[in-house]
């Protein structure tokens, strides 16, 4: 091993390849600042889309630097400057811009040949990126961005394909090979692994699959007390290699600055007595549905943060607005437009309830926040996500969403939602979710604590890359 005063020279760097999603990214400056505070340098590759929602977000730490790739639209024919995710606003777009992320590969050789990383950690989306930094010796870690049980219930379905044995979508199946019983339908898995076509993200899927294996390991934004049955099944009974490091977002959060109307807008109301509706980056209700939200809301009497994404044009009349809406939910209700402080919105003592999409940031920033949870899955892992909140954890109860839709969703009824959202925000059972949603809260800040479990998987981690470090600064001299 080199000395200690040679290792100062010899600094790890960490490479980190997130897909161009929000829900992808904000996990992934997460991980670059808490590799860096362990003394780490690193870099983000990303496209000029997010550089300046990047730059601001790491702001100017010398350890942390951005490259910028360029996803190749024009080659797949989407129209030149297509470089995130939700630019791509329909599932055909949404596939091309898959295609497009699979051109990434020579962009990336280049990167990886010139600064040798001591590991490369790359998204779920990008399986072809472990054989690039093979090439180079660089190990791969491999981020899904999902938690354990998700994890388990994806490949629960992959390997076994229960939902090819069913006669029909709906009919109930349960999860094969599964730490608990849990029941799952066709029409929740995933189009792209319940049909034998070759889409782009059915080939993805599977070389995703097969890449497990032969990556280096699996990074979980996940805590060990959330789902220890599911992190213990994943390393154990699957096989994989795991560290879960999570909840990211505990590690770098500073005292709360933002100024948003909304947070004063809050600070007038009682303890949990307003929910929060948000369906993270990627959903695209239509304007039906956006209408049956707005009327089940009114019907439930509750208090309401809402955060819509559609933009508002002047001079153009809303039709998704019931008449007279706006007027009436004064002082009561309020529609945010655009990007909402997620997360101190969900802090705020005024929450007390939020209907989320089970995307797994949202699910794990309301659990951290002790906010009990309406779950209406869309797309994604997300109805797994939802089994573990409604079923395992028992701190939320399901909307009634069933069919997987990529972007648009399931249609869920104004009754439904005025239901599920009176029974998260008042009466015995709301209590007893709210009590044990408040307890894993408790358990998720002792995971990021010294000697926690998420700080304990990170340490290990650690020691394996300064390892790997040493071994082939030692091959090299
Ligand atoms: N988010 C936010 N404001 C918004 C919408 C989303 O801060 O208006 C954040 C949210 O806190 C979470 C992320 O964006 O960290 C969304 O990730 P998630 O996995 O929940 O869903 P996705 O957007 O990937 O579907």
């Amino acid at each position: 091993r080199p000395a200690m005063g040679s290792q100062a020279h010899h600094q790890l760097h960490v490479i980190f390849f997130p897909f161009m999603a929000q829900g992808h990214l904000i996990p992934t400056i997460d991980m670059a600042k808490l590799f860096a505070s362990k003394g780490s340098k690193v870099t983000i590759l990303t496209t000029s889309y997010f550089t300046p929602f990047l730059s601001k977000k790491i702001e100017n730490s010398a350890q942390i630097d951005i490259f910028n790739i360029r996803v190749p639209a024009a080659e797949v024919g989407l129209p030149e400057g297509i470089d995130s995710a939700h630019a791509a606003g329909t599932p055909e777009m949404t596939e091309k811009f898959f295609k497009a992320c699979g051109k990434l590969g020579p962009q990336l050789d280049q990167i990886l040949e010139r600064h040798r990383p001591v590991c490369l950690v790359a998204d779920m989306f990008f399986p072809w990126a472990t054989d690039v930094a093979a090439k180079y010796g660089i190990p791969t870690l491999l981020f899904h961005g999902t938690c354990y049980f998700a994890l388990c219930g994806s490949t629960s379905v992959f390997l076994h394909e229960p939902h090819k044995r069913v006669s029909s979508d709906l009919e109930p199946f349960i999860l094969p090979n599964f730490p608990d019983q849990v029941e799952f339908t066709a029409s929740r898995v995933p189009h792209f692994m319940r049909h034998d076509d070759s889409t782009e993200l059915t080939k993805l899927f599977k070389a995703l699959k097969e890449v497990e294996f032969k990556s280096y390991g699996v990074l979980v934004n996940s805590f060990y007390e959330l789902e220890p049955a599911y992190a213990d099944h994943y390393r154990k009974v699957l096989g994989r290699k795991a560290w879960n490091i999570g909840p990211l977002f505990l590690y770098n959060k500073g005292s709360n600055s933002d100024e948003h109307e909304c947070l004063k807008w809050l600070d007038s109301k009682k303890p949990n007595s307003v929910v929060y509706v948000s369906f993270g980056s990627m959903a695209n209700f239509d304007d039906e549905q956006l209408k049956e939200i707005a009327t089940g809301l009114e019907a439930s009497g509750q208090q309401f943060v809402w955060v819509v994404k559609k933009e508002k044009k002047e001079g153009v009349k809303e039709e998704w607005l019931p008449e007279g809406f706006e007027e009436r939910i004064k002082g009561k209700g309020l529609i945010i437009r655009g990007w909402a402080p997620q997360v101190p919105i969900l802090e705020h003592e005024a929450v007390g309830g939020f209907v989320t999409h089970c995307g797994w940031n949202s699910t794990q920033e309301s659990v951290c926040a002790g906010v009990p949870m309406v779950t209406w899955p869309i797309a994604a892992e997300q109805f797994y996500n939802e089994k573990l909140v409604t079923q395992i954890l028992r701190v939320g109860v399901e909307v009634g969403a069933k069919k997987w839709k990529r972007l648009v969703g399931d249609f869920v009824k104004r009754d439904a939602i005025e239901r599920a959202v009176s029974r998260v925000m008042g009466g015995e059972e709301a209590e007893e979710m709210r009590s044990r949603v408040k307890r894993l809260a408790e358990m998720a800040r002792s995971a990021v604590k010294e000697g926690g479990s998420s700080v304990l998987d990170l340490n290990a981690l650690f020691d394996d890359l300064r390892s790997a470090h040493y071994s082939s600064y030692e091959n090299l001299h």
